[in-house]
Parts: C-alpha cells; structure tokens; sequence
C-alpha cells in the first residue's frame, strides 16, 4: 500500500469536533473544514446535556441485541420520531448507516428480483448489495438515459430497486431524483436512497434530498445516518413502509447480530431531531455560508464540483497538486484533505472543503484567501 502511494495516515485531534480544533502534535487554532459536521452539532451543548442524560438515566449500554434485551423506550422514541421527521410509517436503527446499507438488499430481494445502483454509490451500498442474491445492473453516474436501458432490460425480474446516493459525498452533486422517480413508476421500479449527506440540510426543512426535489411521496426507503449531521455520534436507520421495517426487524443480519446503539447515542440523535424539527435556522445559516464558500472561490478562479451544497471539492486534476497543497493549506491553519485515485477518479483529484453552521464568515474568508496563497504558490491559479 505504500509503495502504492495510498497508505492512509491519521491526524490525532485533541479537542472536541468544531470548527476550531487542537491537534495532539500540537497545531491550536485550526479551522477544521473537513468534517460531516454540516450543521454543528457534534458539540452543541444541549445535544452533550441530552447524551449525559440519557446515559445516567439508562446507562452505558445494553450488552445485547435488540430482541433479546437490548430495547429501551428510548430506542422505541427515537424511531418514532426518525419516522415522523421522514414522515414515513416507520423507522428502524443501526449501529452504523454502513450496516443499515449491509442489512437491507439481502433481506429484501431474492435472485428473482433486481437492484440497479448508480455506479458511483458509496462504499456501503455496493458491498450491501454484493451480500444480496438479486440480479444486478449498475448505471453511468446520474445518467438517465442508462438508467431508462437498464430498467427495461430488468423488467423479466420479479421486482426492481433503483439504489442510489441521494448526494455523492465526493462531488457534491444530487441525484436527479425526480427523473428518477419518474422512471420508476414508469417501470414499476422502488427508489432507494442513502441520505447520509443530506438529511438534517437539503429541503425547505432539512428533510433530505426528496424534499428538495418534491418527490416525498415517490421514494419508497431511505437510508441515513445519526453520525453526520444529526449529531455525529454514531448509529444509522431505516425508513419506510411498516412491512419492510417489520420485515428488516425479522431478517436484517446487522441488525439481528450486533448489539444495540447506546443510549448517549441514542440521546445525541434524539436531541438533534428536536432542534431540527423546531427551527430550520440552523439549516440555513450553513446554505448561506456555503453559497459565499462557492461564490467567493469560483471569483477566484477555481472550480468547485457540484452546486449549493456543503461539499465543495475544489477541483485540481493532480494528484500530487491535491496533496501538497493540502498539506500548504494547514501550515496556513486550514485544515482540509486531498483526495486522489482510486478514491476519486484519476485525473479528478480534489480538495474537498465541507461547510458547517458553525464556521464564521471570518473563518470562510480565511479558509477562501489560504487557497488563494497557496493556489498561487503552486500554479493552480495564475
Ligand atoms: N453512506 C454514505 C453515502 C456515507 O458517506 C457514509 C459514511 O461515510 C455511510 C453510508 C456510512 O455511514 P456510517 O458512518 O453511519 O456508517
């Protein structure tokens, strides 16, 4: 892997996840720029007070599953209100939104149904489906026209599933969901989306991705995690129709063989939900930084992929470009993190730049004239 060039190193923070870390080796006053932290809350103080809460009210964990004696009211609350957020009927947890995409294809389809997943899903969906006995048909990126070829060529399957990202963590670009939409109910198709970089902050109140595009009512399942937005903690769900959850109740394997989530989790996620639900200021305090992010870099000449959301990879081409200047970028106090093949395409690499609710515009303005300097410096601007 090193010789490779792609043995991955970690840096150590010795604070809390903000927009303002310490790092262990030292390094104090770094504006953090790359976590999923989009709306802040990994450290709001009333989502800690209602973790601390929920752990000395009903301790550190359950040391089972959840049908043996693993399930809490709290457990039972906070699906209910997962449900009602989504306005779905029901909602199911995970220890991890990669187990709920592990769990899901095998206990839904059997080798007479198919699954048709955009070829750029994340990691997850792609081993989750692996799992699962389905015919399988994978689509160009986005691409409507494939995905139309790919539905007809499925239509002797008994059922069919169009499994994609609702947003693409790497570009920053959505999924044309109502294209989509329109498709499936053209094909008699289900649509499945992981909205792990969506719920909490796309839509009119941060509902995700369908309610962006207005398709709510289209989207059968959606898949999403409590370790981004909502808190940051950890932990991952389903949601959807009762049937499915009942049924992913039965014979989803990471649900049925892993222990339940914490309840100081299960208290972060709560809270987060609350905040969401009774004001979407928060929501919106993160689109606007986002909008002078984008709008300020593009002024000075570079390329950011995708469009209004909190994603912003500056685009770069060069490998080596990506990493020095990222490197550049934190001698200046900027912390952000170059991505290069095989975790991006080759030739694509990037800077990706993640916004949060809790960058001032000073920090915004800061991190914009830091690559400005150190684009400069490198030839990536003139
Ligand atoms: N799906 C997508 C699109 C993700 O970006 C991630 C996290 O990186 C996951 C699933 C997994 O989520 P979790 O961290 O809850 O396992």
């Amino acid at each position: 892997i090193r010789g490779a060039g792609t043995w991955k190193s970690e840096r150590v923070i010795a604070s809390r996840q903000g927009p303002h870390l310490r790092l262990a080796d030292g390094g104090a006053g770094i504006i953090n720029f790359c976590a999923n932290n989009y709306l802040g809350l990994s450290s709001h103080p009333e989502v800690i007070r209602a973790a601390v809460e929920a752990l000395e009210k009903f301790g550190a964990g359950l040391s089972s599953v959840r049908f043996i004696c693993g399930t809490q009211s709290i457990h039972k609350d906070l699906e209910e209100k997962i449900a009602r957020f989504h306005q779905r009927e029901d909602a199911i947890l995970y220890a991890s939104c990669f187990d709920a995409n592990a769990g899901i294809f095998e206990a839904l389809l059997t080798p007479e149904d198919a699954v048709l997943s955009d070829e750029l899903n994340h990691a997850s969906i792609i081993d989750g489906i692996r799992l699962c006995k389905a015919n399988k048909y994978r689509y160009k990126h986005m691409d409507m026209q494939d995905l139309e070829a790919k539905l007809k060529e499925a239509q002797k399957h008994r059922l069919r599933l169009v499994a994609t990202d609702g947003a693409f963590s790497m570009d920053g670009d959505i999924a044309p969901l109502r294209e989509i939409c329109q498709l499936a109910q053209k094909y008699d198709a289900l649509v499945f989306i992981d909205e792990c970089h969506a719920t909490g902050f796309l839509g009119p109140n941060g509902r995700g991705t369908d309610e962006l595009l207005g398709v709510m009512d289209k989207v059968t399942i959606i898949n999403s995690t409590l370790g981004k937005a909502l808190g940051g903690a950890a932990g991952g769900y389903t949601t959807g129709p009762k049937p499915l959850i009942d049924l992913l109740r039965q014979r989803s394997r990471p649900y049925l063989f892993s222990n339940s989530l914490p309840p100081a989790v299960v208290g972060c996620a709560s809270k987060a939900l609350d905040l969401l639900m009774e004001s979407n200021a928060i929501a919106q305090s993160m689109a606007a930084k986002t909008q002078r992010f984008r709008s300020k870099m593009t002024t000075a000449g570079f390329t950011i992929s995708g469009k209004d959301h909190p994603i912003c990879p500056v685009m770069l081409g060069d490998a080596r470009l990506a990493s020095v200047m990222a490197e550049d970028m934190l001698n200046r106090g900027i912390y952000v993190i170059g991505f290069s093949y095989p975790v991006v395409p080759k030739g694509k690499a990037r800077i990706r730049v993640q916004i949060s609710a809790v960058h001032s515009d000073e920090d915004i303005d800061r991190c914009v004239e830091a690559f400005t300097e150190v684009g400069r410096k490198h030839g990536a601007l003139p």
